[in-house]
């Protein structure tokens, strides 16, 4: 693509072109403004290179050579100088073409099966808007037609799917600029799904043998100097809030955070009293809300926000119990996980980075305890050497949604740092004092994202258990309005989320728009229906389903709750 941007355009400087996640990119600074209009010729160009067959050539040459090869490439010769000196320069050569790159790449331009421009967009020089502003340019690549074609298939359904596009046509959810970017709010559909959501979850977290707390949003200065969060998470805190108590002379100002994280107030609780072993372990989980400071640029809908409800939950227990907990806690996150439709689950297991608190043999009875759990669930996991917190090793687990995308969803976490901060101990069977070990986990994320991640998944189309609007009853004239009211009735005492539409309109608009709504079912009652005491049902997937009575549907809807 750079090559042929050189050939068709005068006076372009090259910055860097590296792949990405979903294709590649180009920086370049040229007079030419690019635009969607120029990006046939760019490909016409593209096809001609990719045609000929060109080899792709690797020369590791001298420093004084690959500056010579860049002369008034004012970008490349930076970006050369941050090579590291002793490090080899390697250059890559395709026809006329030269570019410094670290490679590797295919042989030719002929292995090269197709290529899509996407689109065009400024970006600063290394990402700091102090620096020029480069035009980024985006293309896709793969290797015969057909797979890109499939690969372009897939990202119009998640645009299709985005959650943003779906929350404002579905009225799940909004983010409001006067009150402040990153903050969600639920709107009446939407908060009907994540009611049951958190239904669900609490249910089964106390089957499970947790115990729910609730804890304040807000804390002082003390607690965060404690807890670590002031010396090493500042910049992700909103700043604090100064309270001044007493009046006159007496007046103090006290320092209150709004919490990034709850752990700090669970500890709290675990502190009010003494534990023997006997009372381990202790599962307390909270919804709990935090608040942290993202970036501007990083947000986006409800994947990135900045108060956000973590389904929370802290373990505490002894070094006998660890393995049994970490096991059940895996286990546990599978079972939550499969609930919203999520099978398809890979494990990251993070160790011991050179710089750690904790004693070693800990580490390593957590990291074992954290892998035995893996293995036993029979998950697919990689390991990341060195890769875990200062404060101890964890396990993330990604799932893949309905498109393949992947997402890092459940965290289990062990801390080996806020139990010696907080001075946290038992009573063991030594009669002597132990410091307890201790496991954050968080199974959905966040309930903010996870929403964004579920409307993506289920397209908005929510299973029945999750739907906010489950039926939706459908009368033909004004003559069933009384039946139907009979029907909502007794639906609703069962805990059905069911509405009547009674506007005047035909039968085939109302379908329509439940159909828009993606509503599970339609209950259409016409005067044939009243006399035979029967409803006409239609379903979201299989369309009519037939008339029967409103018993044997609540039967079939029953089997469906489950699904
Ligand atoms: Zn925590």
């Amino acid at each position: 693509m750079a090559a042929a941007v050189c050939k068709l355009f005068n006076n372009v400087k090259l910055d860097i072109g590296p792949s990405t996640d979903d294709g590649f990119y180009y920086d370049f600074d040229m007079e030419h403004r690019l635009a969607p209009e120029d990006f046939p010729a760019i490909e016409a160009e593209i096809r001609s290179i990719i045609k000929a067959g060109l080899p792709f050539e690797r020369l590791e040459v001298s420093r004084a050579e690959a500056a010579a090869a860049f002369a008034g490439q004012t970008y490349k010769l930076e970006r050369l100088a941050d090579i590291p000196e002793g490090e080899t320069v390697s250059l890559y050569r395709c026809g006329a073409f030269v570019d410094l790159c670290r490679g590797p790449h295919v042989a030719t331009t002929a292995d090269i099966g197709a290529v899509k421009l996407m689109a065009v967009a400024g970006s600063y020089y290394r990402g700091d808007e102090k620096n020029a502003m480069l035009q980024r340019l985006y293309g896709m690549a793969d290797v015969s037609q057909e797979a890109l074609d499939a690969a372009l298939t897939r990202i119009e359904e998640a645009k299709k799917r985005d959650h943003r596009k779906l929350g404002k046509e579905l009225e799940l959810f909004s983010i409001s600029e006067d009150v402040g970017p990153g903050l969600a709010h639920w709107h009446p559909k939407g908060a009907r799904i994540r009611v049951a959501i958190e239904d669900y979850w609490r249910r089964e977290h106390f089957r499970a043998g947790y115990e729910m707390i609730f804890t304040p949003h807000v804390g002082r200065s003390q607690l965060w100097e404690t807890s670590g969060h002031l010396n090493f998470y500042r910049e992700g805190m909103f700043p604090s809030m100064n309270l001044t108590e007493g009046e006159g002379s007496h007046a103090s100002v006290d320092q209150y955070y709004v919490r990034p994280m709850n752990c700090p107030f669970h500890i709290q609780i675990y502190k009010t009293r003494r534990y023997s072993y006997r009372d381990l372990p202790l599962r307390w989980a909270e919804l709990g809300t935090v608040y942290r400071y993202e970036k501007e640029g990083a947000r986006l809908g409800l994947l990135r926000v900045r108060g956000f409800t973590q389904d929370d939950a802290h373990i505490f227990c002894t070094p006998e119990q660890i393995e049994g907990e970490v096991r059940s806690t895996v286990k546990f996150a599978l079972h939550i996980l499969r609930r919203f439709g999520f099978t398809d689950v890979t494990a990251y297991l993070s160790t011991r980075p050179e710089k750690a608190v904790g004693l070693p043999e800990r580490w390593e009875q957590a990291t074992h305890s954290l892998e035995s759990a893996l293995k036993a669930e029979g998950i697919a996991y990689h390991v990341d050497e060195g890769g875990g917190a200062f404060y101890g090793p964890k396990i993330d687990l990604k799932i893949k949604d309905a498109l393949g995308r992947p997402w890092q969803l459940s965290t289990i976490q062990f801390d080996f740092n806020l139990p010696e901060r907080f001075n946290l101990s038992y009573i063991g069977e030594d009669g002597k004092e132990h410091q307890p070990y201790m496991v954050h986990r968080a199974l959905l994320g966040s309930l903010e994202r996870f929403f964004g991640i579920l409307i993506e998944h289920y397209a908005g189309a929510f299973p029945v258990w999750l739907a906010p609007e489950q039926v939706r009853l459908l009368p033909i004239t004004a003559g069933q309005i009384d039946y139907v009211k009979g029907i909502e009735a007794k639906l609703r005492e069962a805990d059905i989320r069911v509405t009547v539409d009674a506007d005047n309109e035909k039968l085939g608009a109302k379908i329509r728009k439940a159909q828009l709504e993606k509503v599970p079912y339609m209950l259409v009652v016409g005067g044939r229906d009243v006399e035979a005491g029967v409803v006409s049902v239609r379903s979201r997937e299989a369309g009519d389903q037939g008339a029967m009575t409103v018993d044997a549907f609540m039967e079939l809807l029953k089997v469906a709750l489950k699904a």
